[in-house]
């Protein structure tokens, strides 16, 4: 079984103590993919260390976290750093699969909520115009997500780029999701809160379609049962997966394989692989490649079934 992590801080100091170990665990449960988020410069050297020590495997995005944009008075300074690095990667990192994470998060104050909306907007649109998925964080802002949502990935059409990407930590109803999934190719990430017994998240996975859904760990955070309380790290994503099996009545090898291809798609995983693209490609862009549209594993019945509405 073979299972992507869309969402991993592994490089957070929580791993200090074992983080080859916890590595070594993730692939054990064959997490053989981990995406690696940016929050902001106090944590590119950690970011870039991991990726550089394992450079198949884990996989770097580059973004200003909604919540630094709180603590950083120069965060147009880091939004600015991470147009620069995006353009030119340090050495050893190769491409950014996705400009992450980013978004709005008013839980812990709602003082920034202009610096916010603008942090994120700026970096929806260094996404779209370099071709890159975004990884959105939301927190205590879905009904302003939602619009803003809806006006940059429209906006982004008219200037014929696309906006798409992923929901983490998906913890919406299925409303939500079938009102962000109108909006264009965007796919919800689930992480260890669908295998608590009363979540949201839970209830909505059931509407969802497979061929819209990621994995993913968010770890040292949010820990799935039968963690809960303890660290969370990136082989625990195989307890989601058997969850959201459960959830759909799917088997869990399903799911791994269907939720792999998914984030393979989105993230552009394949073409980072030997052989994947050609020399040329991968010099004069750095933009992952774009499948075709039947590569998306998304089936007529199930998009009926679910009610999802087509990209
Ligand atoms: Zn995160």
């Amino acid at each position: 079984m073979r299972l992507i992590d869309t969402h991993s801080h592994l490089y957070d100091e929580a791993f200090d103590e074992d983080r080859e170990a916890a590595l070594a665990r993730a692939a054990a449960c064959g997490v053989d993919c981990l995406l690696l988020p940016a929050i902001d410069s106090g944590s590119h050297d950690r970011l870039f260390d991991l990726v550089r020590r394992h450079p198949g495997r884990c996989r770097p995005m580059m973004g200003l976290h909604p919540t630094s944009v709180n603590d950083c008075p120069d965060w147009r300074g880091e939004l600015a750093l991470v147009e620069r690095l995006l353009d030119a990667p340090p050495a050893g990192i190769g491409r950014f699969c996705a400009v992450g994470e980013i978004g709005l998060d008013f839980y812990w104050s709602a003082d920034f909520r202009a610096e916010q909306l603008e942090a994120f907007r700026a970096q929806c649109r260094m996404a779209a115009r370099r071709g890159l998925p975004v990884t959105i964080h939301t927190r205590a802002a879905w009904p302003e997500m939602c619009a803003v949502i809806e006006e940059e990935t429209a906006a982004a059409r008219s200037r014929g780029e696309e906006l798409r990407g992923v929901f983490h930590a998906y913890s919406e109803d299925a409303a939500t999701y079938r009102r962000l999934r109108a909006a264009g190719d965007w796919l919800f990430g689930i992480g260890g809160v669908a295998t608590y017994r009363r979540s949201k998240v839970a209830e909505a996975v059931p509407e969802m379609a497979l061929a819209d859904l990621v994995l993913e760990t968010d770890c040292p955070y949010l820990p799935p049962v039968p963690h809960r309380g303890e660290r969370n790290e990136s082989a625990y994503v195989a307890h989601t997966c058997a969850r959201v099996a459960e959830l759909l009545g799917r088997s869990p090898g399903e799911v791994a394989e269907q939720t792999a291809r998914n984030a393979a798609r989105m993230f552009g995983l394949a073409a980072d692989e030997p052989g994947g693209r050609t020399e040329g490609e991968a010099a004069d862009s750095g933009r992952p490649a774009r499948p075709a549209a039947d590569d998306s594993g998304r089936t007529t019945a199930e998009t009926m079934n679910q009610g999802t509405p087509k990209a």
